[in-house]
This record gives C-alpha cells, structure tokens and sequence, in this order.
C-alpha cells in the first residue's frame, strides 16, 4: 500500500478497506507514514466524512495503535462518563465517587482544559500534593481498593490519538465529528470500562452549538461504542450557561465537594443524579443515587481517592490575591448568562490554558452569583471575577461585553437534559 494512494481514494469520495486505514493509522503511529501525508488525509476526511464501517476500523486502529486496559478481574463492574466539555462542568468530581460509593468502579481517564473549557485534571491538581499520573498497577489497585480513579491518560493509551489530535489542532480539521467521536471513544475504550455515559453538551459554551450536530456526535459515538463491545448511552445537556456557579480550578473544587453535604447547586446536583442514574442502570446495580449522595458514602470516596492519588482532601485550596464584581445594570430577571462569555473570561483570568504545555492558575475563575431566572437589583454583584495578576483584568471584562441580559420578566424555565440517546 501507499498513502497517496488511500489519500487519493478518500479525496474522491471512496471508501477505504480496514487493512487500508490500519496500515495508514500504525505507519502514522510509527512515523512511516509522513506528517503531510496524514494532515492530506485527515482534510479528505474532513470534508468528505467516514462511513460506519470505515470509522469503526479508524477507532479500533486508534485503540490498537497502544493497549486496552482490562479489568476482568474485578468484583465490581466498570462505568465511567465522558463530557464534552462545557463552561463550569465540574460533574465528574462529584459524579466518580457517587457511583463508585454505590458499587461500580470508576476508571475516569481524563483531560486538561484547552481554551474556555476547563479539563477535570486541571480541577483536582488544584488540591495539594494530587497527582494525575499513575501505573496501570497502581490504577488497578485504586480501582479495587477505592473503586475509582480519576487520571491522565498513560502514553500507551491511544498513542495515536495524540499525534493525530495535534496534526488537527495545526491542520483545522477537529471540528469533524467522525475524527471528534473516535478520538474521544478510542480513549475511553482504550481505559477498559465495560459502560459509558456520554454528557453531550449542546450550547454556545460547547462544541456543538445546535441540538441536529449533538446528536449527530452523541449517535455516532453510541454506535462506536456498542460496536466495540462497551455498553453506551448519550444524554444532550444544556450549555448555553455555566453549570452551576463556579467556573475555575478551586473555585469548582469547593462547588463540587459541597454536593456531598446537600449545598451543591441544584443544576450540578440534577445533572449529577441523572448521569449516576444512567451509569448504575447500564450496569445493572439497582441503587438510588440520591441518597448516597449526601449520606456520607460519596464524601467518603472522594476523602478516600483523593488520598489515594497523593493529595490531602482537607487542604485548604489556593485562592485569589484579587476580586472584582460586576454589577447588574438594572433591576429586572437575569435572562441570559452566557457560558462561551464567563468561559472565555475565566480562561483570560489564568484558569485555562491556550496550548497543552502553558500552565494554569489554580485560584482565577468566576463566580456566577445570579443565574438566569433569578430577580436581581440594579449595582448587585452578578459576577464576581477572582485573579491574582491585575492585568488580566480588563481582557477578561472585554470578553463578559455583551454576556449578561436582564428583563422586566423571568425567563421561561430551561430543560437541562435535552434528549437521552440509548
Ligand atoms: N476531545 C477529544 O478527546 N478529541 C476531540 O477530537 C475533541 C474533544
């Protein structure tokens, strides 16, 4: 085989063979196959899409390009959840020790912010001494002793999903949702979970901004999933503002940790229990969340991974040396808060990064002290932004221009869960 001539066939429309792309996807993987002549491949892809049976052998090659974890032996079954990505999203800090205190365990690979989104690693190494890397033994071990991780991908996950993933970053090829649903789904095969939930965000703080491209991404990567032998099930979330009130690294912590004593915000909480919901019944454990939630157990297994990963769960968390409010400009109803706006603001204020190797600010973020539908006076705080380096400030009031709207009615109540897709 040549790669100018699989090129070829995928720039005129064709389809290529499974042995086609696994040699295309191992000679990448191996560097045989040149940086150019993947990134040609990856715009006729762009344009021109993958059919089922060409993305299913894409994923695999990508899963195959390092090794699957398995973990057969352990006496409880294995869900995890994988989101999108979304402004404030701090579920999985909550949602892990939920469902591992209920029975299953959690082997949770998971991800830095890039851009407006925040990523769960960058959340939880705000806590002193945590650490995202760990063996496969010593995921293993946590995941029969705890019954969950939370960690960063090890290099033999998927190793080709990395490479391909910069040669789109450079390219302007990731917003594909074939080459999006099979970078996510061979990584969370790849980490070994028997079932996954997928939270699909749909919202002007997500990926995908209208309902048709969500699902769209949610069917594609259900079919990938069940395909590959792991139990899946989407559920398209509302994004268009920030989940909860905080947004940033400690900031989200705190939120999060907070659901264990029944004073997280009512969107989390609701979007938590819906996703346990979906993950206990995949795999069978008949259990309600609800209670577990706050009774003690799902505080215990935070307590309990968080050690178990290096860091001290009784740490106080950085905070910010700064604090700025925004203030309402009348009095009225808060009727859109716009997530992409407090994303991008947070982002600007230090919480995230704009490449994979800058660092980030473990204190920067807002607070959302008002919410859409809530009554607000005219000079009250809407928003309160916390940063240590007073320069960020004003790029980060540029990017909140335009962010907040107040009427003289409350809006019409928002539907969090948009659709479930089994
Ligand atoms: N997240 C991933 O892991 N891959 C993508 O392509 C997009 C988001």
């Amino acid at each position: 085989m040549n790669a100018v001539d699989l090129i070829a066939t995928k720039r005129d429309g064709g389809a290529l063979t499974g042995d086609e792309i696994r040699w295309l996807m191992d000679g990448y993987t191996v560097g045989h196959v040149a940086d150019e002549q993947m990134a040609a491949m990856l715009m006729a892809v762009y344009l021109n899409g993958l059919d089922h049976g060409e993305l299913q052998a894409w994923t695999a090659a990508m899963i195959d390009s390092g090794r699957r974890l398995r973990f057969d032996d352990l006496t409880r079954p294995t869900v995890d959840k994988h989101s999108t990505g979304g402004v404030g999203d701090k579920v999985s800090l909550v949602l892990c020790p939920l469902v591992a205190a209920c029975g299953a365990a959690v082997p949770q690979v998971a991800g830095r912010g890039l851009g407006h989104t925040g990523g769960t690693l960058d959340k939880l190494a705000a806590i002193p001494g945590w650490r995202a890397e760990l063996s496969p033994a010593e995921v293993h071990e946590r995941l029969s002793t705890v019954g969950m991780v939370m960690c960063a991908a090890g290099p033999d996950i998927a190793p080709a999903d990395r490479k391909l993933y910069a040669l789109r970053d450079a390219t302007a090829t990731v917003a594909s949702i074939p080459l999006i649903a099979s970078s996510i789904m061979s990584k969370k095969i790849a980490e070994g979970t028997d079932a996954l939930v997928l939270d699909v965000k749909v919202g002007t703080g997500a990926f995908m901004t209208d309902v048709a491209s969500a699902r769209q991404l949610a069917e594609t990567m259900v079919s990938i999933g069940e395909a590959s032998g792991v139990a899946t099930r989407a559920l398209l979330t509302e994004m268009s503002v920030p989940l909860g009130r905080a947004v940033g690294n400690a900031l989200e912590v705190t939120e999060a940790v907070a659901c264990f004593s029944g004073d997280g915000p009512s969107d989390l909480v609701e979007l938590t229990l819906a996703l346990a919901h979906e993950m206990l019944d995949l795999v069978g454990l008949d259990i309600d969340a609800t209670e577990v939630l706050t009774d003690g157990r799902a505080r215990a297994t935070w307590n309990a991974s968080i050690a178990a990963q290096d860091g001290d769960p009784n740490a106080p968390l950085p905070t910010a040396a700064h604090r700025h409010v925004v203030r309402a400009k009348r009095t009225g109803y808060l009727s859109r808060l716009d997530a992409l706006a407090v994303g991008s603001a947070a982002w600007r204020l230090g919480a995230g990064r704009a490449r994979q190797d800058h660092s980030v600010s473990y204190s920067a973020g807002v607070m959302c002290l008002s919410k859409p539908g809530e009554a607000v006076e005219k000079g009250q705080p809407v928003l309160e932004l916390h940063l240590d380096d007073l320069e960020r400030l004003p790029a980060a009031l540029q990017a909140l221009q335009g962010a907040i709207d107040i009427e003289a009615e409350p809006p019409p109540p928002r539907p969090l869960i948009l659709e479930r897709i089994a």
